[in-house]
Order: C-alpha cells, then sequence, then structure tokens
C-alpha cells in the first residue's frame, strides 16, 4: 500500500587489490581460479604465537576511497578484535575497526530519475580482513583458507536509501569510484564486492526507523535490486496482517527468486570487541591525507564534468559515458584519434551498446569485444570524410566488424562499401524512381510531404545503400521542382 516508504541502509564490503594480506606477507591470490589452500601462512591459519604487520598499501588504498566519498579522514584510527567462532575464522577473532574507523561522515550524491539528485551520507569506512570460504558439500564442509586474511574494505551508509532504485543507482556508482580508483575490479559474482541490504518499511506518522532485516548472498546488483523489492512486500503484508518483522539475517534464492531466513538474530552486540593489542593504533598525518588527495586519479564526476566543458557533450551523455572507467577510455582513444566528440558518443551509446547488449557484454568489458577502439575510429573517420554513408556504417561495416574483427577501411573496400556521390549515377537512380512510382510523386505534389521520405529510401535502396544521403536529397528535390515548373 502507499503510505509506506522503503529505509534502506548499505553495507559493502571491497577485497582491496593489494599483491600481499592484510597483516601478513601472504600473496592474495584469485579466490575462485586458485587451488584451495595454497596461499596460506601461519598468519592465515590463526597459529599461536604469529604476530600480525599493518599492510600500509591496503591502509593507503583505504584512504584513497574515503575521500573519494567525501569522508573526513581522523588522525588516528584504531583495530579491533571480533570474536566469534566459525570455521571459516581459525584465530576465533576478526581483526576490523570499530570505534575508531579509518574514514567517517561521508557522502555520494545520486542522480535520480527525474534528473534531480540526492545526497546519500556515508556513515563510515573501515578496514578489516576477510575471512576463510566454506563450501558445503555431500554431508560435509570444505574450507578454504586462501582469501582468510585479505585486505577488506567496509564502506557503511546512513539509512538514506529510499527504493530499490535508489539502491541500485548507490551501488552502481560506488562500484563505479571503486574501479576508478583501480582499488577493486567490482566483480561480484566472484565476491570480490558483495552488499548487504538492510531494510525496513515506515509510514510518514513513524517517529523512529523500524525494525530491519539484512539480506545477504546478493552476487550481483540486479539480484539485489529483485531482492529488495521482495523484502518491502514481505514486510508490508506483515505489517498489515497486524503481524511484526523480526530482525533476520536473510538471503536471496536466486533460483526461487525468493528471500530466505537464514537466521533470527538478537540485536544487542555479542562480539566483545576489544582493542586489538597486537596492534599499535594508526596515525595518519595531515600531510600523508594532502598527498593521497593529490594522487587521486580522475574520478567519474570530474571526467563526466570535462566532457561537457571540454567536448561539448550533453550532461547526459557525459554521465553515461564516464560510468564505467573503461568505457570513459574507450571513449576517450576514440577522440584522440580526431573523432567528432558527438559523433563519438552518439555511436557508441547507441549502436556499440545495442551490440554489446545483444551479445550479453557488460559494458565495464567493453575492452574485450571484438571491435578495438582504434578500429571504431576508423569506422567513424571514414564516416567523417564521406567515404562511407551513416547507414551503411551502421548496418554494414560495423557488424562486419563485430564478427571478423577485421579493419574498417578493409571491409570497406572488400565489399563496395564506399557511397556513391557520383551524380549521374544518383540522378539516373532518382529518374528511374520517380518514372517508376508516378502515384507516389503525384502525391506529393497534391500536398502529402510525407511522401518524399519513401521516395527517398527507394532510391537509396537502388543505390543499394550507398547513396550520399545529402546529393540524392538535393538531387531528389531538383527534379521534382523542375517538374513542378513544367
Ligand atoms: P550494526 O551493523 O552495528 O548493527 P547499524 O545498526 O548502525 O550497525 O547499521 C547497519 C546498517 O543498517 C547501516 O547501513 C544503517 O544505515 C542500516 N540501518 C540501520 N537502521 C536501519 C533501519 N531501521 N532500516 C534500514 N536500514 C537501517
Ligand atoms: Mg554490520
Amino acid at each position: 500500500m502507499s503510505e509506506w516508504t522503503t529505509v534502506i541502509g548499505l553495507e559493502v564490503h571491497a577485497e582491496l587489490e593489494t599483491e600481499s594480506k592484510m597483516f601478513s606477507s601472504c600473496p592474495v591470490v584469485d579466490s575462485v581460479e586458485a587451488e584451495p589452500n595454497t596461499a596460506v601462512d601461519p598468519l592465515s591459519l590463526g597459529l599461536p604465537g604469529t604476530l600480525p604487520v599493518i599492510n600500509m598499501q591496503a591502509m593507503e588504498y583505504g584512504i584513497m576511497v574515503g575521500l573519494a566519498l567525501n569522508c573526513e579522514i581522523p588522525p588516528i584510527n584504531q583495530f579491533a578484535r571480533k570474536n566469534y567462532f566459525y570455521p571459516d575464522l581459525p584465530k576465533g577473532y576478526q581483526i576490523s575497526q570499530y570505534d575508531r574507523p579509518l574514514a567517517v561522515n561521508g557522502y555520494i550524491d545520486i542522480e535520480l530519475e527525474d534528473g534531480s539528485s540526492k545526497r546519500i551520507r556515508v556513515r563510515r569506512a573501515h578496514m578489516e580482513e576477510d575471512t576463510g570460504k566454506l563450501s558445503h558439500i555431500m554431508g560435509g564442509s570444505l574450507v578454504d583458507y586462501n582469501r582468510a586474511g585479505v585486505p577488506l574494505l567496509e564502506i557503511v551508509s546512513e539509512p538514506d536509501i529510499s527504493s530499490a532504485s535508489e539502491a541500485e543507482v548507490y551501488a552502481r556508482k560506488l562500484r563505479s569510484i571503486l574501479r576508478y580508483l583501480g582499488v577493486n575490479s567490482g566483480d561480484m559474482s566472484k565476491g570480490l564486492l558483495r552488499f548487504e541490504a538492510n531494510v525496513s518499511v515506515r509510514l510518514e506518522s513513524d517517529t523512529e526507523l523500524r525494525e530491519r532485516t539484512e539480506i545477504k548472498n546478493l552476487n550481483s546488483i540486479r539480484n539485489m535490486v529483485k531482492a529488495i523489492d521482495f523484502e518491502v512486500k514481505r514486510q508490508i503484508k506483515l505489517y498489515d496482517n497486524g503481524e511484526t518483522v523480526k530482525p533476520a539475517t536473510l538471503g536471496w534464492d536466486e533460483a526461487a527468486q525468493r528471500i530466505t531466513v537464514q537466521r533470527y538474530k538478537e540485536r544487542a552486540d555479542e562480539y566483545r570487541y576489544f582493542p586489538e593489542p597486537d596492534l599499535p593504533v594508526v596515525e595518519v598525518s595531515r600531510e600523508q591525507v594532502a598527498q593521497i588527495a593529490a594522487e587521486l586519479p580522475a574520478l567519474p564526476a570530474k571526467l563526466q564534468a570535462r566532457f561537457v566543458d571540454e567536448l561539448g557533450l550533453s550532461a547526459y551523455d557525459a554521465g553515461v559515458l564516464t560510468a564505467e572507467r573503461a568505457v570513459a577510455e574507450y571513449f576517450q582513444k576514440i577522440v584522440d584519434a580526431g573523432v567528432d566528440p558527438k559523433l563519438a558518443a552518439n555511436w557508441l551509446t547507441t549502436d556499440l551498446f545495442r551490440m554489446m547488449n545483444a551479445n550479453d557484454i557488460e559494458r565495464e568489458c567493453i575492452e574485450r569485444i571484438p571491435v578495438t577502439a582504434q578500429n571504431f575510429a576508423s569506422l567513424l573517420t571514414l564516416v567523417q570524410q564521406g567515404t562511407i554513408n551513416q547507414s551503411t556504417a551502421r548496418k554494414q561495416a560495423l557488424p562486419a566488424m563485430w564478427s571478423s574483427g577485421a579493419d574498417a577501411r578493409a571491409i570497406v573496400d572488400e565489399q563496395g562499401l564506399a557511397q556513391i556521390s557520383d551524380q549521374d549515377l544518383i540522378a539516373a537512380s532518382v529518374s528511374k524512381v520517380l518514372g517508376e512510382n508516378d502515384d507516389m510523386l503525384q502525391r506529393f505534389l497534391g500536398g502529402n510531404k510525407k511522401v518524399l521520405n519513401a521516395l527517398f529510401g527507394k532510391i537509396m535502396g537502388e543505390l543499394r545503400g550507398k547513396g550520399d544521403p545529402a546529393v540524392v536529397r538535393r538531387l531528389l528535390m531538383d527534379t521534382i521542382e523542375k517538374m513542378e515548373l513544367n
């Protein structure tokens, strides 16, 4: 029912792509590809007598993210032990941060569908270590400690998100920022980036937030959106039936497309956090913060502004082209090759994206499509020079480049796709088509202006699509005008 509104806070875990683990020199390996338990050391296994050492590269990556999310970086942060037992955590505690996180009080501005923007506050971002991975198979469980101790940044939003679609925009923007910074690939299917959605609903008249549930196991942003929608409906139904929402950890069952309850939980903190006695507090000097800020790579918002100011793109196109770093780079290469930015933006966001969608290729994978930026630039240069017309480029050359990977120039030459600008040839087609379609011509002369496009189409067909549209249009008009005068 419409009087309920949605309240969402997102907790995001991002593995930081460092060479070694958070507290030891043990290498970080691909936790899906690598053989289980091939990247473990005494620290990953939590053996007695081991002592952690802070990975300063991971701390720097964390600060980069904090700054990119407009956070304050407190002068001191501190690690704490979060105590609980689970087989994927052999130490019996996770080293995390508690009351002194690395970054606090930030925000992400998200653009909504109606063109307005909304600020989602980021409460904190703190460093911790990842746990091992359990697989449950046929009556038993296996544990892989490759992932144990991998640097993990947890980014927690305030409950400022008011719908599944806002959550989607926030998630995409955050993922894009992480990728721009080069600290996380954003791969959710491998669990390198993990979203947990805290969800509750409220009435306008409520003075406090209601009980929330927490949805885990979300392996894609699409599934997160579906899970939130499902959960919101479930909660509203419970309240409408006079029941209550119990705090719980939920999962998304992808096969069944439904929420499952993993466990009901108590709200009280049972982790007995205390300051990690084996590590010193971390001091972050103002000079260090200033230096990291100065070296921060260009972020999507900044790049978007530059595409508008320097290349004359619309804010919308610039937004689409900068949402993914890989797309922005692909686009930049085309422009660097001398192609008009607006032409490039048009072709990229319509034709190329359409082909990528049809082939189920995510935007971030653009560098792996069969048409390289260089080759795409060659095609657009041929269009710009008038060697080939737009529709032949779109309907014949580009698909051929996609399927064969061949060079634009070679395809145009081999398939004879070059534009026909020869006046005599075009004039002959114009007379032929007008001669064969006197009925259409009469309708046009009688005032039905729309018929002109149909005649134009027939002449282009006669020229096998390769006529220079401007010349065709001009000769068609000239011929008709002469007829009108007679
Ligand atoms: P903890 O995990 O320590 O219990 P909090 O309760 O402060 O932490 O919040 C965890 C996450 O849940 C945050 O992202 C926060 O925005 C969100 N959250 C808190 N209360 C609600 C609520 N009533 N509805 C939806 N999200 C909430
Ligand atoms: Mg939490």
